[in-house]
């Protein structure tokens, strides 16, 4: 258990972390990230990205290992830990880690993401990883030539449901409504793929299996209440994420949803809090307006640091 000082600590190594590290490591400030996993966030559990400017196509974890070493050639550091609490004591933000770490700073930028949603239906914590999955990169080569169902509407199923076609022998994907919400190029690639079939009108009501890996999934459609069995070797759920912010619950403003809400500056309702990307109330998750995010936060970090140095100089 250590005792250590930064001019700005952030939290989360995502893309909106990887750029706020690498704008206040410019800065010439004295800044660390703390991530619990690898850095990268998101992306690197996704296969293609397409939309960052200046790539047309680019794996993602190639293009979260580009973002941290970018930062790190700056002087950004990165620590691994499990942020437990973030509170504030005078003109110190401190954060403590699951290790017993504490970090003291000036400022504290939070970008930690969500966690995936989960279906919350019979057989799945069961079937964790003996089928069930909320990863298709990672997870997507053991079902080679195997029925392959995905569940949820959104960018992230529509993306991920045509991207496991390359291993499955069929995908399909299971909608709650007759209607997508995924971006309308997402949700062409995956009308004009062969291997993707829609199951419209339903959801999953269980998940059995043979206790060692999944067969079948028993569906409800949502507008006859029938239900039907699907054989499936694996099922992929991307029915959207949870805001990590519960380490500041009473004491950051929330909104509705757990999302952190900050104004246009990324400043969260505690002076040198800021939080940026997916974790922050706002219309788009995307990577482009996370390290845009990123940006803002560590300049208005920046910023607050200065004027606190201007004070301590005043008094001396
Ligand atoms: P999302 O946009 O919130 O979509 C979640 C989907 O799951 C919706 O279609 C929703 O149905 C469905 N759903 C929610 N709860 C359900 C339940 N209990 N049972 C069945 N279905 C359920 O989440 P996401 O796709 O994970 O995306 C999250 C964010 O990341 C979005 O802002 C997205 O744009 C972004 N993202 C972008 C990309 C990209 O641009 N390439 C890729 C991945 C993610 P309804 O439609 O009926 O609500």
């Amino acid at each position: 258990m250590a005792e250590k000082h930064y001019d700005i600590v952030i939290i989360g190594g995502g893309p909106g972390g990887l750029c706020a590290g690498m704008y206040a490591a410019r800065a010439r400030r004295k800044v660390v990230c703390i991530e619990r996993f690898l850095t990268g966030g998101q992306i690197s559990l996704t296969g293609d990205v397409e939309d960052y400017p200046g790539f047309e196509h680019i794996d993602g974890p190639e293009l979260g290992k580009k973002f941290t070493d970018h930062a790190k050639k700056f002087g950004l550091e990165i620590a691994q830990d499990e942020v437990t609490e973030v509170y504030v004591d005078g003109d110190d933000r401190v954060v403590k880690c699951a290790s017993g770490d504490i970090y003291r700073a000036k400022a504290v930028i939070v970008s930690t993401g969500g966690t995936p949603v989960k279906l919350d239906v019979v057989g799945e914590v069961e079937y964790s990883g003996k089928g069930v999955s909320y990863c298709a990169i990672c997870d997507g080569a053991f079902f080679k030539d195997k029925v392959i169902a995905v569940v949820g509407g959104g960018d992230a199923a529509i993306e991920e449901g045509t991207f496991l076609t390359k291993y499955g022998s069929k995908v399909h994907i299971i909608h709650r409504r007759d209607k997508l919400r995924a971006q309308k190029i997402i949700q062409q690639r995956a009308f004009d793929n062969k291997k993707v079939e829609f199951i419209w009108n339903s959801v999953v009501d269980s998940i059995q299996g043979n206790g060692s890996k999944i067969s079948s999934l028993t569906l409800r459609n949502t507008e006859s209440d029938e239900k039907s069995n699907l054989d499936v070797g694996a099922i992929f759920i991307y029915i959207g994420f949870h805001p990590n912010s519960k380490f500041f619950r009473d004491k950051v403003q929330l909104d509705a949803n757990g999302y952190i809400i900050t104004n246009d500056k990324m400043e969260t309702s505690i002076k040198g809090i800021y939080a940026c990307g997916d974790v922050r109330s706002q219309l788009v998750r995307q990577v482009t307006n996370a390290v845009g995010d990123g940006t803002t936060a560590a300049v208005a970090a920046e910023k607050y640091i200065e004027t606190l140095e201007d004070k301590v100089a005043q008094r001396v």
